[in-house]
């Protein structure tokens, strides 16, 4: 079986932030940019799924600009086997990604897509959900566990107040929750081995894929500065504040 992964180059997690000057968005230029901390979770999965026997190969798939194949050897330094670069715009919108997605695992012909539950940067958490409904494939979003067995895949998702178990038949789409695993470093030899692994080069435009934008960004601002707080004394001090200044007690 193979599982392909859909993995986004965003702005480190590291990295704080800056809006541009004119509002229209995060700056991107000469800021550190990584791989999606939960898509390495979902290569994490999909290596180790492997490394079990379960999977054969391993095919990390980006859409974005010429850059991103920084991260997809990355990818493959983890243990991917080969990587899918499809050139369009920095960051396209969640529809247009699974619109290529859908053309990508036509020609793959996968038996599990894991993606990451979202992307750091616009928070959209849609990829999956969007590429499972085009496919009309079963979805185990927020995974936590995953096992395959039987023609089938067991999902434990996180949810809100505990886990819900969900049972797919295969091909299924997955995203990847945070405590799915802790995904490994690469290791220097593999970053040079990385370097041989096969990586295809498409053009969004030659896939017959309508990318056209449907999400308008009216304008992008810094969160309200926060007033510092102040150290009390006493416990009373503490409760007399609450109750007169702040008012919650
Ligand atoms: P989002 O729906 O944008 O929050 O992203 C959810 C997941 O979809 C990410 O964690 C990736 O696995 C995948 N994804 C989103 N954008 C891209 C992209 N441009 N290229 C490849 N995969 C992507």
């Amino acid at each position: 079986m193979k599982i392909v992964v859909p993995i986004k180059r965003v702005v480190d997690y590291n990295i704080k932030p800056r809006v541009k000057p004119d509002g229209s968005g995060v700056e991107t230029t000469g800021v550190k940019m990584s791989m999606n901390p939960f898509d390495e979770i979902a290569v994490e999965e999909a290596v180790r799924l492997k490394e079990k026997g379960v999977a054969t190969e391993v095919v990390v798939v980006s859409v974005g600009v010429q850059q991103a194949q920084d991260t997809l050897r990355t990818a493959m330094a983890m243990g991917a086997d080969r990587a899918v670069l499809v050139l369009s715009e920095e960051s396209p919108e969640p529809l247009a990604v699974a619109k290529v997605l859908k053309v990508i695992v036509a020609k793959e012909d996968p038996g599990l897509v894991i993606l990451g539950k979202q992307a750091i940067d616009d928070d959209m958490n849609a990829t999956g959900q969007m590429l499972a409904g085009l496919l009309g494939w079963g979805q185990g979003t927020f995974a936590g566990n995953v096992e395959v067995a039987d023609g089938k895949v067991k999902v434990s998702r996180e949810i809100d107040g505990g886990t819900e178990d969900v049972s797919l038949v295969l091909p299924a789409i997955v995203t990847a929750d945070l405590r799915l695993n802790e995904p490994r470093y690469a290791s220097l030899p593999n970053i040079m081995k990385a370097k041989k692994k096969p990586l295809e080069t498409l053009n969004v435009a030659d896939l017959g894929v309508d990318t056209t934008r449907r999400l308008t960004i009216v304008s992008v601002a810094e969160p309200a500065e926060r007033k510092a707080g102040i150290k009390v004394e006493t416990v009373s001090e503490l409760v007399e504040k609450l109750r007169n200044e702040a008012k919650v007690i």
